[in-house]
């Protein structure tokens, strides 16, 4: 951590706390020159653990959903912005439910949970690929649900779906 006056690297940490869910904001003192600044460090929640279909486990990496709705919306109109607010929202939902390991089922679910309300195609991409579905009719079902549910949020949706 470099002072951002001065370039040197010693510095006193004078004040912490949590700025929000995954970050911390602290304000430190420059030893050589003195002058204060703020730095907001992100916690790395390297202890998690993601605990797969067939048992097994593998280190929670956040740049995995990431870039599986990164995937999803490809070629769609969602802005990088968007996409690290939805991942923020599914990481704060995890994060506050699992300490330790978290079954990758319901990392899958919160992604379409978050996906269907923010682009429909996006989500059915997603889905089809996490839901492997099997034949067409489950896909379609998928889709029809899909298009109740949106009948029903019909004023609600679209806000949120432009
Ligand atoms: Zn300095």
């Amino acid at each position: 951590m470099k002072c951002p006056y001065c370039g040197k690297e010693m510095n006193k940490v004078i004040d912490s706390r949590q700025a929000e869910e995954n970050s911390i904001r602290r304000r430190r003192e420059c030893v050589s020159c003195g002058k204060r600044y703020t730095t907001y460090e992100r916690i790395e929640n390297i202890d998690m653990m993601v605990i797969k279909k067939d048992k097994k486990i593998e280190p929670y990496d956040r740049n995995k959903i990431r870039s599986s709705i990164i995937r999803s919306c490809h070629k769609r109109t969602a802005t990088v912005e968007e996409i690290d607010k939805l991942v923020d929202g599914i990481e704060n939902k995890i994060f506050n439910m699992y300490t330790k390991e978290v079954p990758a089922e319901l990392i899958g679910n919160l992604v379409m949970d978050a996906l269907k309300n923010f682009d429909s195609v996006a989500y059915v991409r997603f889905a089809s690929v996490y839901r492997e579905f099997k034949d067409v009719n489950t896909f379609m079902d998928e889709i029809k649900s899909l298009l109740e549910n949106k009948e029903e949020n019909k004023d609600e949706n679209k806000e949120e779906n432009k």
